[in-house]
């Protein structure tokens, strides 16, 4: 049908949408630009939201869910536990903390 045709081609602009603002982040958080580059997180996960589709795994590490700022060494610390055998990111603006398990 068409309209299936019409969302999946829609899904795959959004998908490329959230990998641009997520360079786009990227760049800004680099040059310190931390309020742009939440914005830009910001974008993408809303892109994301409204057209169904899933934030790509490589990128998922890469921002906070609490505030959806662009984490980088300086507003993020991560940290082993071993006991649980997983990586936690701390978010320093909002003090929200990720896991993730790693093997
Ligand atoms: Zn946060």
């Amino acid at each position: 049908m068409a309209y299936k045709k019409e969302k999946k081609e829609q899904q795959e602009i959004a998908l490329e949408r959230i990998r641009i603002l997520f360079e786009l982040a990227g760049r800004h958080a680099s040059e310190g630009l931390e309020e742009l580059a939440r914005r830009n997180v910001e974008l993408a996960r809303s892109v994301g939201m409204r057209y169904n589709v899933r934030i790509p795994r490589g990128l998922k590490g890469r921002y906070c869910k609490g505030c959806s700022s662009y984490l980088t060494a300086k507003n993020s610390k991560t940290r082993l536990n071993s006991k649980e055998k997983k990586v936690e990111v701390k978010c320093v603006n909002c003090g929200k903390v990720s896991k993730c398990a790693y093997k």
